[in-house]
This record gives structure tokens, sequence and C-alpha cells, in this order.
């Protein structure tokens, strides 16, 4: 495994993303503990260092799973991220803090509070890194707000040294909305984590936003580099024309060394799910080896050719909010399918398993509110029914 280096810190150039750990069969977010740690200690011996999490991830429980795991390591062997969720956050009265979205219902709490629970829970005294949770168009009121004052809050934690290095991820629309934050506290943030691959560099402005970065002169930490595995599983016409010139290589190797070749990044997240994942990503980045130019221009190509795929990472977090509990995500990869002639992923309507109906999805909105990629889904559920039908 190769490092790179965030503010002069020895970094893993693969990160153990903490979002998308094993779960146990049917019991929704819940980590299937047996599993996750074997991921976790394979990565632990396998020079990847760099371990995120967040505040909501596995509804609560990847922080804690984490805090449990890594005990048995030294802490000075790893490196801890976590996240600030301000983006499901509003003001109260007093100091207090509210929650909202996917995290409604949990009682207030003050910005003081949180972090500290947050630390309790991963049972650390610092974070190496830590992170104001997407800062995007949506959150910029909460996370500006003088009387909330994150910002300052946190500056006085890495004062403290229970921070070591500030940053903040986005999933913001505009890279403008970045370049504006990032002016605002020039000098503040060390890091950026944005949503970033060979398909977003243009349909997210993935671009403009690694150039507002480096503008700025700050490294980029990656998620979504295989967009939630969609670029793992390329239509069979796409991977042949992969295969053709580099038989052996799967479709996440390709997006992975894509990554590989753009300067500013130093940690690519996978939420790798299973040891075969882990397996083949540690081997993936064992030494830089990033696409060639014309490699470059044969993934746009097949960039270009999915671009009126719906870009659905499978993140899940609409389904949370769904009053139908509709699988979405699947639902969504079926609609993907049926539009351009695809094979239909594991989506049988014959089952007829009521989460899997469109034709179920009464359009209240509440998981488009919430979808970091801005995707239309109540308008994709009818046109599915609609599909369906015919
Ligand atoms: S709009 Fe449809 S799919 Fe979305 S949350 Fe409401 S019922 Fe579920
Ligand atoms: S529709 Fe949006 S929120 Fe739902 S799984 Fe896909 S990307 Fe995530």
């Amino acid at each position: 495994m190769y490092d790179n280096e965030i503010s002069g810190v020895k970094v893993s150039a693969l990160g153990l993303g903490n979002m998308r750990l094993p779960k146990v069969e049917g019991q929704g977010e819940k980590i299937d503990r047996e599993k996750a740690q074997e991921i976790v200690d394979y990565a632990m011996s396998h020079g990847i260092t760099y371990f995120d999490t967040a505040y909501r991830y596995h509804g609560g429980e990847s922080e804690l799973f984490l805090g449990e795991v890594m005990k048995k390591y030294p802490r000075e062997s790893y490196l801890l991220a976590s996240k600030f969720p301000g983006h499901m956050m509003v003001k109260k009265e007093n100091g207090m803090m509210g929650f909202t979205n996917l995290l409604a219902g949990r009682p207030d709490t003050t910005v003081d509070a949180l972090f500290h629970e947050q630390l309790g829970k991963c049972q650390v005294d610092y974070f190496d890194f830590y992170l104001l949770h997407n800062v995007c168009e949506k959150s910029l009121p909460f996370y500006n707000d003088p009387e909330v004052g994150v910002v300052p809050y946190l500056q006085e934690q890495k004062r403290l040294g229970k921070i070591r290095h500030l940053g903040f991820s986005s999933h913001a629309i505009s890279a403008d909305t970045i370049d504006a934050f990032l002016t605002k506290y020039e000098g503040v943030f060390e890091f950026v984590q944005i949503q970033l691959n060979y398909m977003d560099w243009k349909i997210q402005d993935a671009r403009g936003k690694v150039e507002a970065i480096a503008r700025h002169g700050l490294k980029i930490v990656v998620m979504e580099g295989v967009r939630g595995g969609r670029l793992a599983n390329l239509p069979e016409a796409q991977m042949e024309r992969l295969r053709a010139v580099r038989p052996e290589d799967s479709a996440a190797r390709w997006a992975l060394r894509w990554l590989q070749g753009i300067p500013e990044v130093a940690v690519v997240l996978s939420g790798m799910s299973t040891l075969d994942q882990i397996t083949e990503n540690v081997e993936t980045f064992r030494e830089p080896n990033p696409v060639s130019q014309p490699e470059k221009e044969l993934l746009q190509e097949v960039a270009e050719s999915m671009l009126s795929w719906v870009p659905c990472t499978g993140c899940r977090y609409c389904t949370e909010g769904c009053p139908m509990e509709l699988d979405i995500p699947r639902m969504i990869t079926a609609y993907n399918g049926l539009k351009n002639g695809d094979h239909m992923a594991g989506y049988r309507p014959e089952e007829e398993d009521p989460s899997l109906d469109p034709g179920r999805c009464i359009g209240c909105g509440s998981c488009a509110s919430i979808c970091p990629q801005n995707i239309g889904i109540p308008e994709i559920m009818r046109e599915l029914a609609q599909m369906l039908s015919r």
C-alpha cells in the first residue's frame, strides 16, 4: 500500500469507509460484527491507516463499532475520521440543536455534547481528521450561523488537541459553493471530501470541484470512487471495451486507477463490504498505476455512454424515510436497466414484493429531499410504474 500526505501526515492511499460494512440479513443497518471485524483486521494488516466514519452511518452504530474494534490497536497506528452532522440539524433556543431528516426524533443536544458523544462512542481522546458533514447549498445556513458557531467550536477543539486536522465533506451541487466556503474560511480547513469518479467528472461537476479545491492548495479525500458499485458493474458492452485493453482488470480497478491520476487526491475511500473487495482494492493500491491518456479517453467514452443513467449511488438515505417502505435504489437499478437495455440486476417484479412496487409510491417527496444526488425519485417511480404496466 502506498501512502500520500494531508497536511504533512502520512495517509494510506486507500481508506476504509465505514458506511457500507457487512450487515445482518433482514435487520436493516445492523452491522454483522464478525464479518466487519475481519475487514477491519485485513485493512490494518495490509497498510490501510485511514478509517472514515460519521455520526449517522449504520444508524449511529458505525462509530460504536469502530470504537470497539480499534481498541486492540495502538491509537497512533491508525487515523480516525468522523463527521459533525450539521446537514441534519437545526438551531433551537438557548444554544440547543435539534435533529432533522434521518436523525429526526433524537433528543435535542448542543454542539459540545454531540462532539463529546462522538469521542465517547469511538473510545478515543481525539480525532485525527474531523469533518463538517455535507457542506452544501441546503446546509450552509446552519454551518455559517454565528449563533450556532460550529466552525469556531471545532477550531477550539483543534487548539485543545481533540481534533488534529479539520475538513469538510460536500455533496454541493455547484463547485462555487465549495469555493466560496473555502474562501470564507481560508486557512481553517485542510482537506475536502467529495464524490469523485470518472462518471461524475462531468455530471456532478466533479472537475470544477477538484479545480476549486486545488486553487486553495488543499488535498482531496474521495468518496463514491466506484459510484456505490455502479462503476464496478458496467454494462457488458462497455466491459468488453475495457477487457480488450486490460483483460485481467475489473471495472472497479479501472475506476480506482482513474483516481490515482489526480494529483490532489490523497485518500480514496471505499466502503468495502466483503473480503474479496478489500483484497482486490488493496492490490490495486499496492503502488500507483494511474490510467494512461488513451485509457482516460476510453473511460470518458464509457461514462458518456451511461449519461442517461439515473446517478443513484445506492446510499439508501432515501429508504429510511419512505412511508411506503419502498426499496428505492433497487427500483432505480431496474429503471436504469429498462432504459438502457441492460439486465435488471436482481430486480424481479414478479416476486410480488410490495417494497419493489413503484405503483405504491404516494409522491410525498420525502426521499427526494434527502437524496445527496438530487434525484427526482417520485417522477422516476411514476415512470417506472408506467414502464412495468406496459
Ligand atoms: S415519494 Fe414515493 S418513494 Fe419517495 S418517500 Fe414518498 S412514497 Fe417513498
Ligand atoms: S436515490 Fe439518492 S438517496 Fe436513494 S439510494 Fe440513490 S443516491 Fe441514495
